[in-house]
């Protein structure tokens, strides 16, 4: 990748995850959960509000090459639960990424992401739905342009305010607390979403999926490794559960 954002997307996805076989764990009462779930068609009430950072504008051609996915409808419901049901879905058939996010309102899978089971889809489709409900991008967009002390209306295009990451290494030290903070947030996130949508509690969707010891190299990486990613999750365990039992579905 050769732009700032395809710099930034890298730094932030870089994990090579291990796919290993899976059991297939569908609970069934996710498709009654799914189905209150669509039929309210509003945020969910625990989602956080929409955040209050900066608009910028991005040019969304992040994956000119991708092609235009039909996703299941548990995806879908996801994106309305996170506040963001106009999120589009597409397939690159080339990238070594499970999936990625990029601005303003995509979201790319590979077929590797295809092969994963329901649960493990819904957690990491759900993770990334989360990057794009709370707008990552702009808020990476705003902190590199306030650490670099051009303040004000510097820009308001995405890609020009990540290309101040180009090359400065310290800059993107800088920043690299933030995304670790932006990875648990969508860890957590996604976690809940594919709970409620899915009937997925962790075992089967972020504990499965990450389970090993893999870890993502490197002096900017951005997710914490397996074991501390899972630990980060521990206290939504018992929310994850509830909400695929069904228990804090809203009602229509
Ligand atoms: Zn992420």
């Amino acid at each position: 990748m050769n732009d700032a954002t395809g710099f930034f997307r890298a730094v932030v996805h870089a994990a090579s995850r291990v796919l290993r076989p899976h059991r297939s764990q569908v609970v069934g009462l996710g498709v009654a959960c799914l189905a209150a779930t669509a039929a309210h068609a509003e945020p969910a009430s625990w989602f956080p509000d929409p955040p209050t950072t900066p608009h910028y504008q991005w040019a969304g051609t992040a994956c000119a090459h991708c092609v235009t996915l039909t996703p299941p409808a548990n995806w879908r419901t996801m994106a309305v639960l996170a506040g963001v049901p106009a999120v589009r879905f597409l397939l690159d058939e080339h990238t070594a990424d499970t999936a990625f996010a990029a601005p303003p309102d995509v979201v790319v899978v590979s077929p590797a992401l295809l092969a994963l089971d329901r649960c493990q889809q819904a957690f990491v489709v759900g993770h990334e739905i989360a990057h794009i409900a709370r707008r990552h991008y702009d808020e990476d967009a705003h902190a590199v342009q306030i650490m670099s002390e051009r303040r004000g209306l510097w820009t308001n295009r995405g890609e020009q305010a990540m290309q101040l990451l180009d090359g400065d290494m310290g800059l993107a030290l800088k920043l690299t607390v933030h995304w670790q903070h932006q990875e648990r947030e969508a860890d957590w996130l996604g976690s809940l979403l594919a709970a409620q949508t899915s009937g997925c509690e962790l075992e089967f969707a972020a504990e499965s999926f990450l389970h090993g010891d893999s870890r993502e190299g490197g002096v900017l990486a951005s997710h914490a490794d397996n074991p501390q990613r899972l630990r980060d999750l521990t206290p939504f365990r018992a929310s994850a559960r509830l909400l695929a039992e069904g228990l804090f579905t809203p009602i229509p």
